[in-house]
């Protein structure tokens, strides 16, 4: 690694964010205080808190950066890792911000991180340490359904959700609203169906929208439809797993690729996500799955030959130093911020089309939107109307039947006369939202002057939409 390269990679991420965004917003009308204060975050809460561990008293450094305010709550997951700082903290608000105006999710953006390592302590640490972050930001004002709203993100998951529910409770004892103060939560404790596979879901509604388009297809001369492309996966966490898996098995994409902490393990003809799922498990590692070969070197993910590189771990894992080695035509960035400002010059260069993280792993902040609206409603979406759906699709078919003569076989009627359940619910809304935003997105690149890719045309999208927001609403006092 050369000592730039080095330098890119441990290149400022909330810096890589932002000059980004100046490179959109410079193709926007946007007035320039406007825009700085659309950039900046609004709310930066740096704490430190003691916590007993083994009889000793351990300093936890954590954070819970809300990035805009234009719209309540803010909404922004939980990171738990030791690498935790307050400038990916701030670049991951920013980002959150971002994501929620392209999808439009009525939220401003936010972030919080705890400097831990889950690996390293028990589940009664863990259930501690999050308590007690809780109620630092309970003490601050910086949790509550209409003001801040987290949710899972890189070593947090529906079990810290609910710790982090039950403790927003004890203190808000009858707030008839309270469940909706964190999101990403268990089915059983206020949770939504498909919250879970969400962001993987997304991934793959996004990419199968990106890969249908025939004429962008045949720019990258690829051909059309996500069926039989080749995909590389790095981390194997919540999103890469469901990302693989739903893109395996509704999409017939071949993984031919995956990458995790132990190494990579790559199968030109296909690696089967459920086992190696289940094999990780069991062995508690990849390396070794039957089939395929073991790379060792922790960026040989990168040169593996496929059509889609798909990054679903951390920021800044494509930078200056590796970026040449990419051999496929397609990065979906699954993480957030995984290729860095200026690796993304080297790769536009070599005619690599990004389909950026505000966009592409925006699945998870639109089904938290679900379960935020499942929770302030108090009832699950489909409840009410499921029954009464069924019984009128069924009056329809009777009639169908009478008028015809025909008979619709038992299969087709039980298929055309089933109400939906909020997992339907979620599944079509969350696929209405990846399709109608890229389109959006895709209608900017294609139009604007100048826009050259989807990151931009994705920021623009944001910033324009963000701009209206403080433009109708006017400036306090
Ligand atoms: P996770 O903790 O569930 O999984 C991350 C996985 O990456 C782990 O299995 C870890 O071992 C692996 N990993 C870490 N470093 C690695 C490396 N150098 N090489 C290979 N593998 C490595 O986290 P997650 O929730 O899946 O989040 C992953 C990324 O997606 C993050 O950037 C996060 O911000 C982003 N994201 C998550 C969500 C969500 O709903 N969870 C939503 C949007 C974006």
């Amino acid at each position: 690694m050369t000592a730039k390269s080095k330098i890119d990679k441990q290149a400022r991420f909330y810096e890589s964010v932002n000059r980004n965004f100046d490179r959109a917003a410079a193709l926007t009308t946007i007035p320039k205080g406007l825009l700085e204060q659309i950039k900046v975050c609004n709310s930066v809460y740096q704490m430190r808190f003691p916590v007993k561990i083994g009889g000793q008293y351990r300093v936890i450094e954590a954070y819970r950066v809300q990035h805009s305010h234009h719209r309540l709550p803010t909404k922004g997951g939980i990171r738990y890792s030791h690498l935790v700082n307050q400038d990916e903290i701030m670049a991951l608000a920013a980002l959150m911000t971002y994501k929620c105006a392209i999808v439009d999710v009525p939220f401003g953006g936010a972030k919080g991180g705890v400097k831990v390592s889950p690996r390293s302590l028990t589940v009664p640490q863990l259930e501690k340490i999050t308590r007690r972050y809780t109620t630092e930001l309970i003490r601050k004002g910086f949790i509550g359904p209409g003001v801040d709203v987290p949710a899972p993100d890189y070593g947090t998951g529906s079990r810290e959700m609910a710790w982090i529910l039950d403790t927003y409770l004890t203190f808000n004892h009858g707030e008839i609203d309270g469940p909706a103060c964190v999101t990403g939560k268990p089915v059983a404790q206020h949770g939504i169906r498909g919250r879970t596979e969400a962001t993987g879901r997304g991934v793959y509604y996004g990419m199968r929208e990106f890969f249908s388009h025939k004429d962008d297809m045949k720019s990258l001369g690829m051909t059309p439809g996500i069926a039989g492309k080749t995909l590389v996966i790095q981390g194997l966490g919540n999103v890469g797993s469901y990302t693989g898996l739903i893109c395996q098995n509704e999409g017939d994409a071949i993984i031919v690729g995956v990458s995790e902490i132990e190494g990579t393990v790559h199968n030109p003809d296909g690696i089967d996500i459920d086992k190696l799922l289940k094999f990780r498990k069991d062995r508690g590692s990849i390396l070794g799955f039957p089939g395929t070969k073991t790379l060792k070197n922790p960026e040989d993910w990168i040169s593996i030959n496929c059509d889609v590189l798909i990054p679903a771990a951390l920021e800044s894992q494509i930078y200056v130093g590796n970026a040449k080695q990419v051999k496929a035509k397609v990065i979906a960035e699954a993480a957030n911020g995984p290729v860095t400002a200026e690796a993304e010059i080297i790769l536009r260069k070599m005619g690599v089309m990004i389909i950026p993280d505000m966009y592409i792993n925006a699945g998870g902040v639109t089904v938290s939107y679900f379960e935020w609206l499942k929770n302030l409603s108090h009832q699950r979406f489909g409840r009410i109307e499921k029954r009464y759906r069924k019984d009128i699709y069924s009056g329809i078919l009777d009639q169908i039947e009478e008028h015809t003569g025909n008979t619709v076989s038992r299969r087709d009627r039980a298929q055309l006369t089933k109400g939906a359940d909020e997992i339907d619910l979620v599944r079509s809304g969350l696929e209405e939202t990846m399709s109608t935003a890229y389109n959006e997105i895709r209608e900017i690149w294609k139009r604007k002057k100048n826009v050259e890719d989807l990151r931009t045309a994705a920021f623009v999208s944001a910033l324009n939409k963000i701009a209206n927001d403080y433009i109708r609403m006017g400036v306090f006092p």
